[in-house]
């Protein structure tokens, strides 16, 4: 089993081609080696070493991917999402004990400003003739005191920090190891059976782990090729389909459910898509969604289920000819999972939390000791992992979520699943997108809300849409209040929010 991130891409082929863009020649393994052997240099010349953190504040792209992995030979890297405000990147910089940061060329906005109120050394990222690896170069503008220990990393070192994506409250810090990376790495690698024929297509912003590890780390374990997109566009889409012929890619269902919307006008590059299957992870794909995918692309949709904390996946659906079961997150795909109650007793059957335990799990959340008692515990001489999510297997071993704990809505003691209700409402004809919520409620305590979007053309109104519920779900679980929106909002990893989202809607509040 490989240990640390730079195994990953060891021993392929120095011709094989591992990273593409827009507009650019392909990056070569050999020549990716090269970069991260100039990268460390680089570090090490701005005074920054192992152990130390280097923020990376990158537009989406390739240099963002190639930057994660040649960074993390030599020192411990943290993506932030480059759209923070200056007082978010000062306080993350400092959260996180930032040593330095890594920036564009002629890059002068927040978090520049952030980096030199805190001292940190600054690198910036260009593209020059004596670019020495063909792809970008590192240069040392500020410089960290002291001497950087040069070692390079081990498996068992800090290779990444990110935070959860915050859906269900403050986003947490997570640390991962080389061999959380590597292991995550290989089994989407695996799960996928990815070879060096397979051409990636990532869409997905690189300061979270499902871009990171199934787009970016995945490929590069198989010797296959990942061509980065600067960042999702359902327009530009079907213009990349052609243009960099991926062999598949990966997205949440909200970026699915944007480039269904728009298939009916691309007919063409959809026929001439070389797609060998579609994934979807990062929150639940509507079996509705799943379906339409399928039969427009004419390929498999292999459903995962991942997590930060897990450095990604947990349980994928298998490639044909195995079956690809609408609604389920598939089979246990890396870690071990089981369901467990609250003891954490293991459940044989029936509904519980889902537990994790694996060479991918984080060691543990960061300065939150709170959050590490309730997560983690010991059983048969394992460390098990509570995930926050609610779900059950079939006989068949296949894992279906059927929410998150802390979402499930409490109707006066009734509990009711959002997940169940969200797939009701998307077998209305009229509904394109769908977020059932609780509203409070001053005798119940919760009551049921949903907020739908409508496709395009199409009509309905909020009582048609409650008798839709009301014939096919009881009473108590049809939603009270259904809401008609141009768009519902999301998240920065592009999830859709249940939590919180009766304040932003006006509807309580905060
Ligand atoms: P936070 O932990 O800060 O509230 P988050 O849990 O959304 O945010 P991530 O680590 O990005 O942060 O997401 C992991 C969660 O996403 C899982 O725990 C699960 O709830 C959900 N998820 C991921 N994949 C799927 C899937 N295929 N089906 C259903 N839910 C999924
Ligand atoms: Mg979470």
């Amino acid at each position: 089993m490989t240990a640390s991130l730079s195994d990953l891409f060891a021993f392929h082929r120095n011709d094989g081609l591992a990273v593409g863009a827009p507009d650019r020649p392909w990056l070569t393994y050999g020549g990716l080696r090269d970069l991260a052997s100039h990268s460390v240099a680089a570090l090490h010349a701005a005074g920054v070493g192992r152990g130390d953190r280097v923020a990376i504040v990158l537009p989406n792209g390739p240099e963002m991917a190639t930057a994660f992995v040649a960074i993390a030979q030599g020192a411990v890297t943290a993506p932030l999402n480059p759209g923070y405000r200056l007082e978010e990147f000062e306080f993350h910089l400092s959260d996180l004990g930032a040593r330095a940061i890594v920036l564009p060329e002629g890059y002068d906005g927040p978090a520049l400003t952030a980096a030199l109120r805190l001292g940190l050394a600054v690198l910036r990222l260009g593209h020059d003739a004596a670019d020495p690896a063909g792809w970008f170069s590192l240069r040392a503008e500020s410089v960290a005191p002291g001497e950087p220990d040069r070692d390079t990393a081990r498996p068992r070192d800090v290779a990444l920090i990110l935070h959860t994506s915050g859906t269900t409250s403050r986003p947490k810090i997570v640390p991962l190891l080389h061999r959380n990376l590597a292991a995550s790495a290989h089994h989407v690698a695996t799960s996928l059976a990815l070879t060096a024929h397979d051409r990636g297509l990532n869409m997905m912003p690189l300061f979270h782990i499902h871009g990171l590890v199934a787009s970016v780390a995945a490929s590069l374990a198989a010797g296959a090729s990942v061509w980065c997109a600067p960042g999702f566009d359902a327009l530009k889409f079907f213009g990349w389909l052609e243009t960099a012929r991926p062999t598949w890619y990966t997205a949440v269902p909200t970026m699915h459910q944007a480039i269904l919307a728009r298939a009916a006008r691309n007919a063409d590059a959809i026929e001439r898509a070389p797609l060998r299957f579609i994934r979807s992870s990062s929150a639940s794909l509507p079996a509705q969604v799943m379906e339409a995918l399928a039969t427009t692309f004419g390929a498999p949709v292999i459903e995962a289920y991942g997590m930060t904390e897990a450095a990604h996946q947990m349980t994928s659906n298998p490639l044909p000819p195995r079956a690809q079961k609408p609604g389920s997150v598939g089979l246990p795909a890396g870690p071990q999972v089981r369901i467990a109650d609250e003891a954490g007793n293991r459940l044989i059957d029936g509904l519980g939390e889902v537990v994790i335990s694996g060479p991918n799990v984080t060691p543990g959340y960061e300065a939150n000791e709170a959050a590490n008692a309730a997560s983690f515990f010991e059983a048969e001489g394992q460390r098990w992992f509570r995930t926050g999510d609610q779900g059950r297997f079939d006989p068949e071993g296949y894992l279906t979520i059927t929410g998150r704990l802390k979402e499930i809505i409490n109707r006066g003691g009734e509990k009711i699943s959002p997940l169940e209700v969200d797939g009701v409402l998307m077998d209305h004809p009229a509904v394109q997108q769908v977020v059932t919520f609780a509203l409070p409620h001053p005798r119940l305590g919760e009551e049921v809300a949903a907020a739908v979007v409508l496709r395009e053309g199409m009509a309905a109104d909020e009582a048609s849409i409650r008798a839709f519920c009301a014939a096919r779900l009881a009473d108590f679980k049809v939603p009270r209040r259904v809401l008609l929106l141009e768009e519902i909002p999301k998240g920065a990893t592009g999830k859709l929010q249940r939590i919180g989202l009766a304040e932003k809607l006006g509807l309580v509040s905060p």
